[in-house]
């Protein structure tokens, strides 16, 4: 697949603005820039939305919305965003890309928070969510973290001290292990994030609250609780001007079929619930995710993991007021989110989930191990910074180690980051595919007397999911079945737009047989008929409008 930008560096809002803006000058028949939201600060939230214009309107087709940085500082999700743009649009002469483009829609937000992410890439700093103070109005006494000796990184920052509960690894000096029970005799340490004390008391050093402590993903309706329960939820749900705006792009736009969430880090392939076991959700739906989540493991080689019984640790099963229990439980649609970058599997480490919570101090010591030898190794040996004594204004002599996290395990370093992005990218290209799909396959015109005919049409799902997509969606009042309407001719007999209910897409076939048997069955049906006497004469032209929320709209003209 051919590409018309670099991805050896994580893209500025400026950049982000003006490659959109680009897109939108060079393929006008193709997208069209939108803003959903501005941010306090005052930045877009922008987006771009694809489909071939020429067979019908954005909205007239199934859409996948794909999301980035909902979490700020995750900015290899925005990445992945810019990358599927990228390769639809320089790809556009390709013939798979062309049948995408005529039958579906993307509905593409590369940086939900795009204050957040500016923040994030433009200080030494890290953010969750954006660069607001919350839930405290004022800094909070203890460590701030800031970099110190002005090299663009916040590090970790040692201490002597005989309380200290760090001793220096016997298998790499610039690792700290934790200090054994037993341990009376030696040189120990406290680490600490570097920076600076507030209201230093002289005596004990304790992290501050982070200053900006607003996580978007926990700011959503279901399963919302208070910043008591749920650390990062808001003040109330929605309270976040960005978070209401994409809740506000899903409400208006029903034929959004499928969102996927891109996050990092640690290579995961996550689908919901979050707040309530995936037991306790509809079956078909759970199998929904399983097969997409199939398709996204055969790209990224990731786990499937369900947010609350696989992945989250047990201390912690839940995760309130998420953005895809929203699309799942309130607006019915399923939503993917994709952890990227997964730098402990590629040091040679293998992640099982849930998280281990008992893992032993040495287990913890040769992980970190295997963790900057694949620094070392694969970014540079003086990556991973030694101990450096800095004198502190506040605690007099100090050490400085470690490295970038931001660019180490949150994000992938550049060199790795177009290799992440584009695996994500082939399973959503593919994942598309899966979205319900009209067409009117047979139309068909009887002459019943010298003025009277009968017009019959077929409409059938050619997609993998069915017309309603998700039974959760069935709840909704909101969610529309499929309809045919006659249009351009009286009719005598039968509704004029005929009310078929929903269509079963061929996910919904399964095999009736064991063994060597490979007959399907089918539990509903994926093709529907309408049937209209009309009046007209021979030569008259019509139309048959066909309507569904998620699927879309089509049309097919005839001649009686
Ligand atoms: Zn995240």
């Amino acid at each position: 697949m051919k590409h018309t930008y670099v991805y050896d560096h994580y893209y500025k809002y400026a950049e982000i603005t003006e490659v959109l803006q680009k897109y939108a000058a060079d393929y006008p028949e193709l997208t069209e820039l939108a803003s959903i939201g501005q941010t306090p600060e005052g930045r877009q939230q922008w987006m771009l939305k694809v489909t071939n214009k020429a067979t019908g309107t954005f909205e007239e087709k199934p859409a996948l919305y794909v999301e980035g940085n909902l979490h700020a500082g995750e900015v290899t999700g925005s990445m992945t965003v810019m990358y599927l743009l990228d390769t639809i649009l320089s790809n556009t002469d390709d013939e798979q890309m062309k049948y995408l483009l005529d039958h579906y829609t993307v509905y593409a937000v590369p940086r939900v928070s795009p204050d957040g992410s500016e923040y994030y890439l433009t200080t030494p700093d890290t953010v969750r969510s954006a660069p607001r103070l919350y839930p405290f109005s004022h800094a909070m006494p203890g460590l701030q973290r800031q970099d110190l000796d002005g090299d663009g990184v916040i590090r970790l920052m040692r201490v002597k001290t005989p309380y200290g509960a760090w001793k220096v690894s016997e298998k790499d000096p610039r690792v700290m292990t934790r200090r054994q029970p037993d341990d009376l005799f030696g040189e120990f340490y406290n680490v600490y994030d570097e920076g600076l004390l507030e209201d230093y008391d002289g005596i004990n050093i304790e992290a501050a609250p982070a200053p900006f402590g607003n996580d978007f993903n926990r700011n959503y309706p279901i399963g919302w609780q208070t910043e008591d329960q749920q650390k990062g939820s808001g003040d109330y749900p929605l309270s976040n001007p960005e978070t209401k705006a994409n809740a506000d792009f899903l409400l208006a736009h029903p034929n959004v079929c499928a969102v996927v969430d891109m996050h990092t880090a640690g290579g995961q392939n996550l689908f919901t619930p979050g707040y309530k076991s995936a037991k306790q959700a509809i079956k078909q739906d759970i199998d929904l995710y399983r097969a997409m989540c199939k398709i996204a493991q055969q790209e990224n080689g990731y786990p499937i993991l369900n947010v609350y019984d696989d992945y989250m640790p047990q201390s912690a099963p839940q995760t309130c007021g998420g953005f895809d229990d929203f699309c799942h439980f309130a607006l019915g649609i399923p939503a993917m989110t994709i952890e990227c970058w997964d730098l402990a599997e590629r040091s040679g480490l293998h992640p099982v989930y849930p998280p281990r919570e008992d893992k032993s101090d040495e287990e913890k010591e040769d992980e970190l191990c295997a963790m900057i030898k694949w620094v070392d190794e694969n970014i540079s040996p003086e990556h991973y910074m030694k101990w450096t004594e800095f004198d502190h204004p506040q605690l007099g002599k100090v050490e400085l180690g470690g490295c970038d996290a931001k660019f180490v395990s949150q994000n992938p370093p550049t060199p790795y980051l177009e290799q992440e992005v584009a695996k994500h990218t082939r399973f959503m290209l593919r994942m598309i595919k899966m979205l319900p799909s009209l067409a009117i396959d047979t139309l068909k015109t009887t002459q019943l007397g010298e003025d009277v005919f009968k017009v019959e049409a077929i409409v059938g799902n050619i997609g993998y999911m069915p017309t309603y997509v998700f039974k959760e969606g069935l709840k909704s009042k909101r969610l529309k079945g499929v309809s045919l309407e006659m249009s351009g001719l009286e009719v005598l007999q039968g509704t004029v737009k005929a009310d078929l209910g929903h269509l079963e897409g061929h996910g919904g076939l399964r095999a009736s047989g064991w063994g060597i048997s490979q007959s399907t069955g089918q539990a509903a049906p994926l093709r529907k008929k309408a049937e209209w006497v009309v009046r007209g004469k021979k030569g008259d032209a019509f139309e048959i409008l066909c309507d569904s929320g998620k699927a879309g709209k089509t049309s097919i003209k005839g001649i009686l």
